[in-house]
């Protein structure tokens, strides 16, 4: 069975292919800077032998319709060579899988596609602004191009169903939450679930057995805390900006920060909403995102980049002080994306911060850069710190395959 997997943002377009019989990825790649002229097409196609060829382009494509056009092209193509596994992908595709960011109240659950679903996907427009218009581009044009296939959508809050009311609700009058639908919702669920399945996987234990901490901590960051597979908190809120400290994102802050930046230095609405998402966090602290480039300034004497460390690790030890509570205990924390896989100063500092609750590094271990899931936690440690790689669109690909199996 093959699926695409596609994850459609305001200017990017992702795309996985799959063969779920042995799991393997066949191609995936990536539009960049859609709508702009110098839009970077990225394509990869893994051969049977285990290599990978890739294209690179710059070339203007004008809008989501465009972009997807040109992924299946790139699909469809054959070089002739017997080694191509992708090639007439789209002939033998069974399903497409989108990525979907808010399915508010309304989608507990990997949805079929189909007009209805599209209309309520639109309705969570007010909650994810920024990310749901983009996600319904990329659901109606694969529509169009391919409409004989069965679409589903996978939704990233849909993991934090079974969040209870005193997790999920905010202290503010009920009738923000009953007839509007204020209420903290979560994100990166795929990843979280991902990343819980794959420790159980790796300390052969029922997942339904253990409590569970996993940390996504990517450009965008959260936390989750996870008793007997079942998500019970998390840190993000109604939007991906609460919570840990992020690439670009605040995180937690108190409302009233908004209140002063508007009355007293006179910022309009807009741009607090920008400053908030996409200039704070490292960004905001130390003037650069990558984690990478704010570990080069700290090396570099940069006190400002030492500081935006500092925090981006206290927060996320508060909250796993917190959670430890929430769970009452804790089997394994669980390190995943970009930063968390490979950043072992993050960990280390992390952790350091957790030794009152018997958590403790192997420090070999940690600097290992083993590869797939490992334990970097050490013999006397009292909980298993793990470390697994990230992976939502395979996540995405068995929930697209359970559901129309469903
Ligand atoms: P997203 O999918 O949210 O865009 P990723 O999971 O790819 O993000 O994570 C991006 C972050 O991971 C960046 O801050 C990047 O610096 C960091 N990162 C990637 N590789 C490394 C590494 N080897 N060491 C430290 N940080 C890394």
């Amino acid at each position: 069975m093959r699926v695409l997997i596609i994850n459609s943002g305001s200017s990017s377009i992702k795309f996985r292919l799959y063969d779920m019989e042995q799991e393997t990825l066949l191609a995936s790649g990536a539009l960049e800077r859609i709508g702009e002229v110098n839009t970077r097409s990225i394509y990869r196609e893994y051969t049977a032998s285990g290599n990978m060829q890739e294209q690179i382009a710059h070339s203007p494509v004008t809008d989501h319709t465009a972009g997807l056009k040109q992924i299946v092209a790139f699909l469809q193509s054959s070089d002739g060579s017997t080694h191509s596994r992708k090639s007439d992908s789209m002939k033998s595709l069974h399903a497409i899988g989108h990525r979907v960011v808010h399915g508010g109240e309304t989608f507990q659950a990997p949805a079929l596609i189909d007009e209805g679903v599209i209309e309520g996907i639109r309705e969570m427009i007010p909650l994810a602004p920024l990310h749901n218009p983009a996600n319904l581009a990329g659901i109606e044009a694969m529509r169009r191009l391919c409409p004989q296939l069965p679409q589903v959508a996978v939704f990233d809050t849909a993991f934090f169903r079974t969040l209870p009311p005193h997790a999920y609700r905010y202290a503010l009058p009920n009738e923000l939450y009953h007839r509007h639908h204020v209420r903290r919702y979560g994100f990166h669920g795929t990843s979280h679930q991902h990343a819980a399945g794959q420790a159980a996987d790796y300390l052969q234990q029922p997942l339904k057995k253990l409590r569970l901490i996993t940390l996504h901590l990517g450009n965008g960051a959260s936390a989750a805390a996870i008793r007997d597979g079942i998500c019970i908190d998390t840190s993000m809120g109604m939007t991906p900006l609460e919570g840990l400290i992020m690439g670009t994102r605040c995180g937690d802050l108190d409302p009233s920060v908004h209140f002063y930046l508007a009355r007293t230095l006179g910022m309009e609405f807009d741009k607090i909403e920008t400053l908030l998402n996409h200039d704070s966090g490292m960004k905001g602290l130390c003037g650069v995102n990558d984690m990478r480039e704010v570990h080069r300034l700290a090396s570099e004497g940069n006190e400002q980049a030492r500081l935006a460390i500092d925090m981006y690790c206290y927060r996320i030890s508060k909250y796993v002080g917190a959670y430890c509570v929430t769970l009452g205990g804790l089997d394994a924390l669980v390190f995943t994306a970009g930063i968390g896989e490979n950043d072992s100063f993050i960990r280390q500092s992390v952790c350091n911060r957790l030794s009152v609750l018997g958590i403790l590094l192997d420090h070999k271990r940690n600097q290992s850069g083993a590869s797939g899931a490992f334990d970097i936690s050490s013999e006397r440690s009292k909980v298993k710190v793990l470390v697994v790689p990230a992976n939502e669109e395979l996540e995405i690909a068995y929930q697209t395959v359970s559901a129309i199996n469903r």
